[in-house]
């Protein structure tokens, strides 16, 4: 299959050929005729699927189908809804570049930076708005935002948007959109909330399926070490030294702990930055850029900063800490070995953490291969 069977216009598949992609993915194979086809869409797919584009490319065809730019002011008619700022940005990028031979205009709000030139963009008109939830509730409480010409919503990664409790704003939200419009969920699993919220949202949704729960868990190589926390700083500095890592993201439990750590990987000579929900939205931005530019070779994250951040084919990804939810951990080693490139999950264990494996083992229905620590 290839991107010429969709039937989408010159300009999209012109983009498409700019960006290098050849085939479609499984979610795009998928996903696309259905979202062309316009009804509601329940989607189980992981960052690293090609989710966006899956998304993104048919939703580019039908806003230029029925053309709107000859009206007046320019009425929102796609809004997505993202759980972070980082998440959010990289859509809008993913927009700007499906959609940079064709005339629709976007924008991207989030909270942590100033309102004023986001009302300045809205009220220019825009017809993608990209947001996440508070920020977009704030702006159509003021006025700012209308979505009363709306034609789709898309909830993305709706999973992590019920664990970060914004359920409440996005039911809000929706109140300012047609009852009668399309709307996308996009989910990295289907568990028994998500279903929920999809009855109360969709209407006779097709449904998709390509993250299997442990999909990432096989292509992946893992490794677990046991051994005490206070060693475990010391063992990832010589895995990163002996291993000559050059690009390695690292996962801990609190935002005190990724500083920490970070600090303590400078003092051992290893260019490493911290990415976390305290930190201003320009130090968020700048470490991404560093991390893929080269110049910081760890990246040490907590789970919500990490979620969703585009980086490709990432070789090398280790848990710190383990996550405390099984889940999170295959949406963590999901951060390598992305399409179809080797990658390596490491996993350093304390002895207070040996729940937390089990719990990951049983979700992956195996043993994880175990290091020596101390060769
Ligand atoms: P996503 O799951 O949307 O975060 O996308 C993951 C990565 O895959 C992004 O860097 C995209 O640029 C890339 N990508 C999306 N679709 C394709 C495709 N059909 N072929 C190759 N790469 C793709």
């Amino acid at each position: 299959m290839t991107f010429d069977d969709f039937g989408l216009r010159a300009e999209l598949l012109d983009a498409i050929s700019a960006s290098g992609y050849t085939t479609p993915t499984s979610i795009q194979q998928r996903a696309i005729p259905a979202i062309l086809d316009g009804g509601d869409l329940l989607a189980a797919a992981q960052t690293g699927t090609g989710k966006t584009a899956a998304f993104t490319l048919p939703l580019l065809e039908r806003l230029s189908a029925h053309d709107a730019s000859g009206t007046k002011r320019r009425a929102v008619r796609l809004v997505v809804i993202a759980p972070t700022r980082e998440l959010a940005a990289q859509i809008h990028e993913s927009v700007k570049t499906y959609g940079r031979n064709l005339p629709l205009r976007s924008a991207v709000v989030f909270g942590g930076v100033g309102m004023q030139p986001q009302i300045d963009r809205l009220r220019k008109g825009v017809d993608i708005l990209i947001a996440t939830p508070g920020r977009l509730l704030d702006h159509l409480k003021r006025g700012n935002a209308r979505l009363d010409g709306v034609e789709t919503v898309i909830l993305d990664e709706a999973d992590r948007m019920l664990d970060m409790g914004f359920i409440h704003d996005i039911r809000k939200i929706l109140k300012y959109a047609p009852s009668q419009r399309q709307t996308l969920m996009f989910s990295a699993t289907f568990s028994k909330e998500i279903r929920g919220l999809a009855a109360g949202m969709l209407k006779n949704p097709v449904e998709i399926d390509v993250a299997p729960r442990n999909s990432a868990a096989e292509t992946v190589a893992q490794r677990v070490y046991r051994l005490a926390k206070a060693e475990k700083r010391g063992l990832l500095s010589r895995l990163i030294k002996e291993g000559d890592w050059q690009q390695v993201l690292v996962f801990t439990r609190t935002k005190h702990g990724a500083n920490n750590l970070s600090r303590q990987l400078g003092q051992d000579g290893l260019s490493s930055a911290a990415i976390h929900g305290n930190k201003s939205q320009t130090a968020r931005t700048q470490a991404l850029a560093g991390f893929k530019r080269g110049d910081v070779r760890v990246l040490v994250a907590t789970d919500i900063a990490a979620r969703g951040l585009d980086i490709d084919h990432l070789p090398h990804v280790v848990n710190y800490d383990l996550p405390q939810v099984a889940e999170d951990y295959v949406h963590r080693i999901g951060r390598t070995g992305r399409a179809g490139n080797a990658g390596e999950a490491i996993s350093l264990v304390a002895p207070d953490e040996a729940k937390l494996l089990k719990g990951i083992e049983r979700l992956l229905k195996r043993q994880l291969e175990r290091g020596d620590a101390a060769a």
